[in-house]
């Protein structure tokens, strides 16, 4: 828009001119009488410095401001046009977060209009990254409704928050796919050496979550990450709920209800108890992985159930995935195992027997029985024998016969003992 045109559509009708468009024409326009009295003024050399600092380093980003603080401090300001003092702010209109303000001075025709966020497309910044912040956080509209009460902001509407997350929910699945790729290719990359079919096995990890706890959750996702990277390379988001279908069920039926349910696209991918959505989810990632991802998943890494794994093994041909149990997992459900063993039998615990931390203890040492003794099973059978010998010994009667000995053993008894031999050498 030309300077002309915007002049005449100012004076036609005053309405709100977004983000600093107005500023830059009163600019122009009381540009020679601005300057002229600049040079009147003296500037010091510190005020240059702060506003070369200033240069340097703009300030950016949101900050949230007390209305009060702003109308007083633009009363305290000149009109760039008749410079007298005493500019009025008032609040145009509102969407969400989003302000719009106009100035306009007591004295003259002056105003001008600005607003409280940076816009892309005409769409207020700070309302994206508001929605977007509240699902990172795992909330949703209420839970950003009572925050904006408490902090005393306006709020968005339900159906301008339902926009905003349906347009972030687009973007996002393009980008999480995009992202996904480019792990994928990364390992192609990594592991890639001349095969016949070109296909690369890999490793990876699978581990569902649900939307609550306890296997009620109609809403789960499936992620399968690579054990080299440790990046994602695919999931799988399933739920088997859809708000519209339950609305078309209690619809009486008429023309109207017919064609809404003909027009429904329904984004209920799976049915089943939430117990099942891991392994479903988990096939289905291994079936696209070499036609999406050009990788076969020859390695499952799983968490201990598996549910996963059973249903995966064959993909490729039969017992062609071969499973790992991880270590940490292993060694959690020791503890899980002896805890629930202490609930059912109460002489077990009390001072001095089979206490939490002495559970803890337990399996630790179980842990590093099993890391200590790759590929060699008498070794570990030993070693968490000797693990549970050593955590029940006391200074009174010490019992670490079977410890591992030598300087790197983990048992700090066998440690002191080769010690003293030294000292004695010595
Ligand atoms: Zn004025
Ligand atoms: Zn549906
Ligand atoms: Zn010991």
């Amino acid at each position: 828009m030309s300077n002309a045109k915007r002049r005449v559509s100012a004076k036609r009708k005053r309405q709100f001119r977004g983000n600093g468009s107005t500023i830059k024409h009163s600019k122009n326009s009381s540009a020679t009488s601005t300057n002229a009295s600049c040079s009147k003024i003296k500037i010091s050399p510190a005020f240059d410095e702060e506003i070369a600092e200033y240069q340097r380093k703009p300030l950016t980003g949101n900050r949230i401001i007390y209305m009060e603080v702003l109308l007083n401090l633009f009363l305290q300001l000149c009109c760039p046009r008749c410079f007298e003092e005493g500019i009025l702010l008032s609040e145009d209109s509102t969407y969400g977060l989003c302000s719009n303000f106009v100035i306009r001075c007591k004295h003259c025709d002056f105003y001008s209009g600005f607003s409280n966020s940076k816009k892309t497309l005409n769409c207020p910044e700070v309302n994206t990254r508001f929605v977007y912040g509240m699902r990172q956080i795992g909330k949703g509209f209420s839970a950003g409704f009572k925050l904006c009460g408490t902090l005393n902001l306006p709020r968005l509407s339900k159906t301008a928050y339902t926009n905003h997350e349906n347009k972030l929910m687009s973007v996002i699945s393009e980008v999480s796919e995009l992202s996904m790729q480019k792990a994928a290719s990364e390992l192609l990359v990594l592991l890639f050496y001349p095969t016949k079919n070109k296909i690369v096995e890999c490793g990876i990890s699978v581990d569902g979550t649900w939307q609550r706890r306890g296997y009620s959750s109609m809403n789960g996702c499936v992620a399968a990450l690579s054990v080299d990277t440790g990046k994602v390379v695919d999931i799988e988001i399933m739920s088997s709920y859809c708000p519209t279908c339950r609305k078309i069920s209690k619809m009486p039926r008429s023309i109207e209800s017919e064609t809404f349910a003909a027009d429904h696209v329904c984004h209920r991918n799976f049915q089943g108890s939430a117990l099942k959505m891991e392994a479903v989810g988990a096939t289905r990632i291994f079936q696209r992985s070499i036609v999406k991802r050009g990788l076969k998943y020859a390695h499952y890494y799983g968490d201990g159930d598996s549910k996963g794994f059973i249903s995966v093994k064959d993909t490729y041909g039969k017992d062609s995935v071969t499973k790992y149990e991880c270590i940490g997992h292993v060694q959690k459900r020791v503890g899980a195992r002896l805890r629930k063993l202490k609930s059912k039998n109460k002489n077990l615990s009390g001072k001095g027997k089979l206490t939490d931390s002495f559970i803890d203890r337990l399996q630790n040492y179980y842990g590093i029985a099993v890391r200590s003794n790759v590929g060699n099973l008498s070794g570990l059978q030993q070693n968490v024998i000797a693990a549970l010998f050593h955590c029940s010994s006391s200074v009174e009667k010490p019992m670490h016969g079977q410890c591992p000995i030598g300087k790197d053993s983990w048992c700090y008894y066998q440690r002191a003992v080769l010690w003293q031999k030294a000292k004695r050498k010595i």
